[in-house]
Parts: structure tokens; sequence; C-alpha cells
């Protein structure tokens, strides 16, 4: 195994890869079980494939090279022995996090209001509405005011999208690196991950 290790110590990026580097090459893992895990570097994919940790899934278009081997780089692997998912990181629930949700937009009328936005209860709180992802909404202050202690449909008014809670910061971080150069991660993400905020 050791010497297998330093023989990827000599791996270098072959003359097909872009001028994109090495550690700028994204592979999704995925546990035994085809879950999205982790996203890791292209060079630490290669060698739990080539150690036998992990198997090929997708492969990308880029290679690379030791004195002796070729590798194709893949961009999906899976892991060949299940690893328990570390808990779910939850995202605190509070008022800056729910404006970042709503990128500090009044959910019913659009305007961005940066950090003056307000919190709004969906359901009011004194018609039994919960402080909880799905019923609290960025609201500024005019709508605010307008909506009063009503639901919304009372006065007319409409909620921009159904507020939901958001996704766990691990589907977030695959998504930030998800860019058509990804394509063949899709099918592995959950469809949440797919839709950006
Ligand atoms: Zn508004």
């Amino acid at each position: 195994m050791l010497n297998k290790a330093n023989e990827m110590d000599r791996f270098t990026l072959g003359p097909y890869s872009t001028s994109r580097s090495m550690d700028s090459a994204k592979v999704l893992v995925l546990n035994q079980t085809f879950e999205p895990l982790q996203v890791c570097g292209a060079r630490r994919a290669v060698v739990l494939v080539f150690l036998g940790k992990a198997e090929r899934v997708e492969d990308s278009t880029r290679v690379i090279r030791s004195p002796s081997m070729t590798f194709l780089v893949p961009s999906v692997i899976r892991l060949q022995r299940y690893i328990r998912k570390p808990a779910k990181p939850t995202i605190a629930f509070n008022k800056k996090n729910i404006l970042k949700r709503d990128a500090h937009t009044c959910q019913y009328c659009g305007r961005n209001g940066g950090e003056r936005m307000t919190i709004d209860h969906v359901i009011p709180k004194s018609l039994g509405g919960r402080t909880v992802w799905e019923n609290v909404v960025s609201a500024c202050r005019g709508c605010n005011l307008k909506k009063g202690n009503k639901r919304p449909w009372e006065v007319g008014m409409r909620l921009l999208r159904k507020p939901t809670k958001p996704h766990s910061s691990s589907y977030l971080g695959m998504l930030a690196h998800t860019s058509p150069h990804h394509e063949s991660w899709r099918k592995y993400l959950p469809l949440e991950a797919e839709a950006p905020r």
C-alpha cells in the first residue's frame, strides 16, 4: 500500500488536462449506498481508486500520469465501504439565516431591503402560527405593517415562494461546486440541491 501511495506522489497532470489546476478538479464522493457524501480533489479520488478503496462511477475528460501509468480522473467515485455519515450540521434558525435564505428580499413585494428587513410570521403567532422555517419569511417594513396580524390572503398579499427549511450546508457545498463541468454529478445529488435558491 505504501509503495502504491508513493507511486501516486509522482503523478502529474497529463497533456490532456485543461489549464485548470489539479486542485480545481473536484470529484463527488458517494457512499457505498450511492448517497452523496462529500467533494474531494481529483488527486485524492485517484488515490482512493488506485488503492481499491473506491470505484469510479463517472469519468471526467482529465488524465493524470505517473512515470509508469496513466489514469483517467473520475468525476464521481463510490466508496467500497459504508461510511457512517456525520450528523448533518443543521443551519441555525435565526434572523440572520432567515434573511440569508430569502436573499434579503421581501417575500411579498420582492424588494431587497438589505439588513433592514423584518421577519414576518406568515400565519401570525396570534393565530397559532409557529416560529419555524416554514412559517417565517423576510418582509420589508411596509409589507409587514400592511399585513399586520392577518393571514396574507386576508389582506390580498401573496408569498413569492413557499418558505422551506434550507438545505444542509454539506449539500450547499456540493452545489457550490456544481457547474457545467459536473453535469455528471446531477443524478447523484438530491433533487432539492439542483434548484439554487
Ligand atoms: Zn415588501
